[in-house]
């Protein structure tokens, strides 16, 4: 079946007084028909930007040049009138702050009549009955008493539900969630994953999950695309590469991943040493190269490009294999 969305050669820039800052460089991948995409890496690797790049959302600084199609139709840089025609109906977003998304001045019910009656055209009866049916699919409880209130009246987990059902409310194709769990607790960011892919299975909808932690992902995504400064460094289905990352930054990120079932209560995390490089001055060669602990004289002389490392797997780096 043909892909949801193909990302090809996607480059996002920033003008800055400071200079150019490349914040997403050369990435591609594919999202299919309901399927999950983790899209990892720390803050500042520019997995935020290429869905904002996508979306049409970018600040007024950044331009994006390559390639986005959505269902085969070429997106990236339509014009804002254009895209409304995509954003909401087919592809939506969420971020990790609720509010970034709900008007905390108006009435739950008001915000969803009001996208039902734009983008569907239903009558008001008929969005109400929509939008409450939506908040009880996202497991809000007495949702025909708490569709009038307004966002404040509710918890944050219970807020991160009303947005993720406003995002639903078109039944978009692709969900593409921005750390929708950051903010919560441990409890409530459980229920918050096992919640989205509830709706995957149930509603058959492809997520974008973008997330700095690896241990989100483990449970909710079938592939993984690890980012590192604005590239994309590796590439994998979940599991192989949770049992046998290729590239040395996920190893390094999966090390530094607590894990219940190993951690004595004395033993420290391992860490990645260092920083990322500054966007304005990326070395010549491999971005990874002053943390990495494999680097070698290639590495800082040629930059790695992306190839195959195993079934359905790539990744950027000089190494056949990490020992
Ligand atoms: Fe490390 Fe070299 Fe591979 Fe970069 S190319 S990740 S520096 S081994």
């Amino acid at each position: 079946m043909s892909a949801v969305l193909e990302v090809e050669d996607l480059t996002t820039r920033f003008a800055t007084p400071d200079g150019e800052v490349l914040a997403a460089d050369q990435v591609g991948f594919t999202i299919g028909p309901g399927e999950s995409l983790g899209v990892v890496g720390e803050s500042g690797s520019g997995k935020t930007q290429i869905f904002l790049s996508i979306m049409g959302l970018l600040a007024k600084n950044g331009r994006s040049t390559g390639s986005v199609r959505y269902r085969g139709k070429e997106i990236l840089n339509l014009p804002a009138r254009r895209l409304n025609e995509f954003r909401g109906d087919e592809l939506a977003m969420i971020f990790q702050d609720p509010m970034t998304s709900l008007n905390p001045f108006l009435k739950i019910s008001r915000q969803m009549i009001e996208v039902l009656r734009e983008h569907k055209g239903l009558g008001d009866g008929e969005a109400r009955k929509r939008g409450i049916a939506m908040l009880e699919l996202v497991g809000i409880p007495e949702a025909a008493r708490r569709f009038d209130m307004y966002p404040h009246e509710f918890s944050g987990g219970m807020r991160q539900r009303v947005m993720i059902a406003m995002s639903l409310l078109c039944e978009p194709d692709l969900l593409i969630a921005d750390e929708p769990t950051t903010a919560l607790d441990v409890t409530v960011q459980a229920q918050i994953l096992e919640l989205l892919a509830r709706l995957k299975r149930e509603l058959g909808m492809a997520i974008a999950l973008i997330t700095h932690d690896l241990g989100v992902v483990a449970g909710l995504c079938e592939r993984v695309i690890v980012m590192y400064a604005g590239r994309a460094v590796e590439l994998a289905p979940a599991g192989p590469l949770f049992r046998d990352p290729q590239h040395p930054y996920t190893k390094g990120l999966l090390l530094s991943m607590p894990r219940l079932d190993e951690l004595a209560a004395d033993q420290e995390l391992a860490t990645i040493p260092g920083q990322p490089p500054n966007l304005q001055a990326l070395p010549s060669g491999c971005v990874f190269a002053d943390r990495c602990p494999y680097v070698f004289e290639r590495c800082r002389a040629e930059r790695p490009g992306l190839r195959a490392c195993g079934p359905g797997r790539l990744k950027s780096c000089h190494l056949e294999a990490l020992a």
